[in-house]
């Protein structure tokens, strides 16, 4: 467990007032280990496997395929008979072999066997020559000797698994294929890490849930609906606290709460530099908590760090903490930016770089050099298959319609100034990620 001065250390090379987004993505990184105690891991049926993250190498107790089998509808010979050097070959059909139903005895130097895909390759036979490259006549067959190679078309034994060797590895995200790959193993449980789970609040006196009445001055709390989406995403357990008041009690009470029962706590608004001082002097009272300001837009303010359940930080149950800016937007740009990696290290995961698509910008671009900037763009393949990407309306971390009009993030990197139309930008497609 790392510890206050730990983190000290780790954090005092940067300048929290203007971090920029990898060096706070390299932070959280170092901060987010995943959690290795057996009680972490549970075995789970195959069903329950997907999206899972896998806690041991699954090894494959079988060859897949078990047996050498036929890559096609044809006929299977020995290949020897193309050695003679005749051009063209007549072989008779001695039987049929079906998958599921093989042929056991081996054909003579001058026949063949009738099979199908999937079928087991007769005993003696190594070469399957494809049906529709073939004359058949009764019972026999001709074909060119050019038609087909020794060892062709015949699916090895093992080839697509062996016996043995890993087939999946730990750390794995399960998809549709690997429960098939699972199952074709004749595997029905693995081992996977137990889900992590997230405590998340809104902060804000102005926040009415769905189903108050909003007063002049107050909105509702969207943050809490966006977290909880994404974080189902991911897959983990989620803890929904609500709505906390901008005071230094609720708040107290919220944090102790979320660090007893969650591994990470997110809470939105009330880390920017107007916000009341209370949430500083709790948060350091809690444990190590450093306040930054990202050179990310949307997205500038954001706390990090460790929170302890106990009396004193290092004491009681601790948890990661994000306090992610009040912003709708930048409540999602910060948690696929910042959070998202760390969730799923801490699940176990291995990295799961996202996707990131070259595409050109149809317009131009007001960027300023030294943050970078996630845009909210649309993007569409043009007829010549690139990719070209405009903007939506107003770019405003208020503005949550812009996300859900968008497709994509645009990502202008740190370094980068003014966009002009025809430029390369990096898109960050939202499929899968939203
Ligand atoms: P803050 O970071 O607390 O200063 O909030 C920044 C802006 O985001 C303010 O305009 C808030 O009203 C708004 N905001 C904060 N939390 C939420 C929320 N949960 N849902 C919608 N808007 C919010
Ligand atoms: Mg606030």
């Amino acid at each position: 467990m790392t510890t206050s001065k730990e983190f000290s250390a780790c954090v005092a090379h940067y300048d929290p007032d203007a971090l920029p987004v990898a060096a706070a993505q390299d932070i959280v990184r170092q901060w987010a280990m995943p959690r290795t105690r057996d009680a972490q891991i549970e075995r789970v049926g195959l069903h329950d496997a997907l999206g899972r993250v896998l806690a041991e190498d699954v090894i494959s107790p079988i060859d897949v395929p078990a047996f050498d089998n036929s890559a096609m509808d044809g006929y299977a010979f020995a290949s020897e008979a193309l050695s003679r050097g005749a051009s063209a070959l007549d072989l008779a059909v001695a039987g049929t072999a079906l998958a599921g139903r093989p042929f056991t005895t081996a054909p003579g130097a001058n026949q063949c066997v009738r099979i199908m895909t999937g079928a087991l390759i007769p005993p003696g036979c190594d070469t399957v020559v494809p049906q529709e490259l073939v004359t058949r006549e009764g019972d026999a067959i001709r074909f060119s000797s050019a038609a087909v190679r020794a060892g062709q078309n015949r699916r090895l034994a093992g080839e697509d698994l062996a016996k043995g060797k890993p087939a999946l590895l730990a750390g794995r995200i399960v998809r549709a294929s690997d429960l098939g790959l699972l199952a074709s193993l004749g595997i029905g449980e693995v081992a996977v890490h137990k889900r992590l789970t997230v405590a998340f609040f809104s902060t804000g006196d102005e926040l009415r849930s769905v189903g108050e009445t909003l007063s002049p001055g107050s909105l509702y709390d969207s943050n809490r609906y966006t977290l909880f989406a994404m974080l189902k995403r991911l897959d983990v357990e989620t803890i929904d606290l609500g709505i906390v008041r901008d005071d230094r009690a609720s708040l107290e009470k919220a944090l102790r709460q979320a660090t007893e029962s969650a591994d990470v706590v997110i809470s939105s608004g009330g880390v920017s530099v107007g916000d009341a001082d209370f949430t500083r002097e709790l948060m350091n009272s809690l444990g190590d908590v450093a306040f930054w300001k990202i050179a990310m837009r949307p997205g500038r303010p954001l706390a990090f760090g460790r929170l302890w359940s106990g009396e004193r930080a290092g004491t009681g149950r601790s948890a990661l903490f994000f306090g992610l800016p009040g912003n709708p937007v930048a409540v999602m740009a910060t948690f696929y930016f910042i959070v998202r990696e760390a969730l799923l290290a801490m699940s176990g995961a291995t990295r799961q770089p996202l996707a990131v698509i070259r595409a050109t910008a149809a317009g131009p671009t007001k960027k300023r050099a030294g943050r970078t900037e996630f845009q909210r763009g649309i993007a569409t393949r043009d007829d010549d298959g690139r990719w070209s990407v405009v903007t939506t309306g107003p770019q405003g971390s208020g503005v949550l319609s812009s996300m859900s009009e968008a497709n994509c993030f645009i990502v202008l990197e740190h370094a980068r100034g003014d966009i002009d139309a025809g430029d390369d930008v990096d898109i960050v497609p939202f499929d899968g990620l939203i």
